[in-house]
């Protein structure tokens, strides 16, 4: 095992920081799992992070992610997550090859991905995204018609919705922006209150990690910070 390498020195880095962090607000590092966004990356990069113990990936783009999902199939208990979004004529090799997809805010790809999810692969893991600053820029729902589209999932056999996922605005205060996510975790705490299987809140990245935990996130998604910066497309 190769462990001297810079992703598994960015990965220890980044596992101390969460470690940090949660205990700081009093919170297990357990309940805080880190998505290493893969997006633009080799695969071999994937497999170093695998050899220095990583499991769970992210990716954006589903053709991208699917290649690199059927070169590291010889790899135990790795976990594929979709965060990107999705055209619903895409959405086959979503539910053929993923674990979870984090970017769910149409019933209608829902229903898709449910009847395209082969019937001998567990169900599919799913995040409603929620566009909690209202951005007409930012893809998912408003806040107030998340818990209604996570209501309809519960009818979708081959779908399992794990929570929710948001990308919040960057160009504002760190005032506002914890504002946002504490918006997002009172919103968590309902669904988690109504739905089974609802344990995810995924949210915070690089640079907002400390408040993404402290403001109850359950699932960073982080690329940079482990792989190096990505070169524009
Ligand atoms: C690219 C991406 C990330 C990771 O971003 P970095 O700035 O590289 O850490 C996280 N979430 C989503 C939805 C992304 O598209």
């Amino acid at each position: 095992m190769s462990i001297n390498n810079a992703i598994a020195q960015n990965l220890k880095h980044i596992n101390q920081q969460i470690h940090t962090a949660a205990s700081e607000c009093s919170r297990s590092p357990n309940d805080i799992h880190l998505l290493a966004v893969s997006k633009t990356k080799p695969v071999s990069d994937v497999i170093l992070a695998y050899e220095a113990g990583h499991r769970n990936f992210g990716e954006n783009y589903a053709q991208e992610g699917v290649d690199k999902i059927q070169s590291t199939r010889h790899l135990p208990d790795i976990v594929w997550h979709f965060i990107g979004p999705l055209q619903s004529n895409k959405s086959k090799l979503i539910a053929e090859n993923f674990d979870w997809m984090h970017s769910l805010s149409r019933l209608k790809i829902a229903k898709r991905l449910d009847a395209q999810r082969p019937s001998d692969m567990p169900a599919l893991n799913v995040c409603v995204q929620v566009n909690i600053d209202n951005d007409p820029n930012k893809a998912g729902v408003m806040p107030d018609e998340a818990l209604d589209l996570v209501a309809s999932l519960q009818y979708l056999p081959n779908l399992r919705c794990r929570g929710l996922m948001t990308i919040p605005q960057l160009e504002q205060s760190e005032q506002q922006l914890a504002q946002s996510f504490a918006k997002m975790h009172s919103l968590f705490l309902e669904g988690k209150n109504k739905f089974e299987y609802f344990d995810t809140l995924s949210m915070g990245m690089s640079s907002d990690l400390h408040l993404a935990i402290s403001q109850g996130s359950t699932m960073l998604r982080i690329g940079t910070g482990i792989f190096g910066a990505r070169v524009p497309k």
